[in-house]
């Protein structure tokens, strides 16, 4: 009901009005207090950027990235192709922490694709429990392991025309396996690289397919899936969805979207998470170039929220 403060309008206004050498904002009118720190900080968005402006922009966002998270991965831990086709499944609606959590009893009753094809559903349901959604998952897994076993003679098939034929593969997860289990190239549009690549103008497709070839283009293949890691690294460390941490934000100068969030510099440190924010990561067994950056691992299942 903020439409209620008609009535206040004008007492508010001329407050605001003597309060004007202060805050550099001249169209206060309507807008109280917060509205206008925001719309101050508000870098211009790039209008009529060529694409080869674009290109370089982007490209620039990705370099300052790599050197923000120089440590970057993906972060479901996986020993194998298997468990991270399996892993990544498990992951929709819920952290990558949880499914860290989760995997390690599950891979250590049906370590190979042949003993989860052949899994009681129940005891699945069981172990899978804690990742929400529980027997859907339950049967995407044993589904897709059924699948691997009598279409690809239990090894997870290296090509994405391959990987999208097994239940519950999608091209997102393709992706994922792909970039990150058999070094090919690939662009992973999650909830997160969808958010970020349109703050930063990237694209304003909607589609994750028309995200991909809009953001591929920008790229050269080589960088796709490290590209990937950075623009999801910085969604869940400082780029949030409801208060991205702008004033805390290395690439702010490069951002349309600067002033989103919080831009004060003290209350948009308070906002990073993981080891930005020095708090442990989602990787129960993260790389060790992530340790030695002084990340810290993921508790196991119980220890932590
Ligand atoms: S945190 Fe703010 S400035 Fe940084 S990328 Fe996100 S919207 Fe842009």
């Amino acid at each position: 009901m903020k439409k209620a403060t008609p009535a206040k309008k004008t007492t508010a206004t001329t407050k605001v009005t003597a309060a004007k050498k202060t805050a550099p904002e001249k169209k206060v009118t309507a807008a109280k207090k917060a509205a206008p720190v925001k719309k101050a900080a508000v870098a211009k968005p790039a209008k009529a950027e060529s694409h080869t402006a674009l290109v370089r922009r982007a490209r620039r966002i990705d370099r300052e990235l790599a050197e923000v998270f120089p440590y970057a991965h993906p972060e479901l831990d996986f020993e194998n192709p298997f468990q991270l086709v399996v892993a990544t499944v498990l992951s929709a609606q819920t952290t990558d922490l949880r499914v860290n959590q989760t995997t390690p009893a599950l891979f250590a009753k049906y370590p190979t694709p042949e003993d989860l094809a052949a899994a009681n559903p129940e005891e699945v349901e069981e172990i899978l429990r804690p990742t929400g959604f529980f027997r859907a998952k339950t049967k995407s897994v044993i589904g897709l392991s059924k699948g691997l076993v009598e279409q690809f003679g239990g090894e997870v098939p290296g090509r994405l025309e391959d990987l999208v034929k097994l239940p519950g593969v999608g091209r997102k997860t393709a992706f994922v396996v792909l970039g990150n289990a058999f070094g090919r190239p690939g662009i992973t549009v999650d909830t997160h690289f969808q958010r970020l690549v349109r703050r930063w103008q990237w694209t304003d497709q909607t589609d994750p397919d028309k995200i991909e070839a809009a953001v591929g283009a920008l790229f050269p293949k080589s960088d796709w899936t490290d590209l990937s890691h950075h623009v999801i690294w910085h969604g869940r460390r400082i780029c949030h969805a409801r208060k991205p941490a702008c004033g805390a934000c290395p690439i702010a100068p490069l951002c349309p979207a600067y002033g989103e969030g919080e831009t004060d510099p003290e209350k948009a440190k308070k906002l990073l998470k993981y080891e930005k924010g020095g708090f442990p990561g989602q990787r129960l067994n993260p790389p060790q170039a992530y340790l030695d950056a002084g990340g810290r691992p993921a508790p196991p299942l119980g220890a932590a929220g």
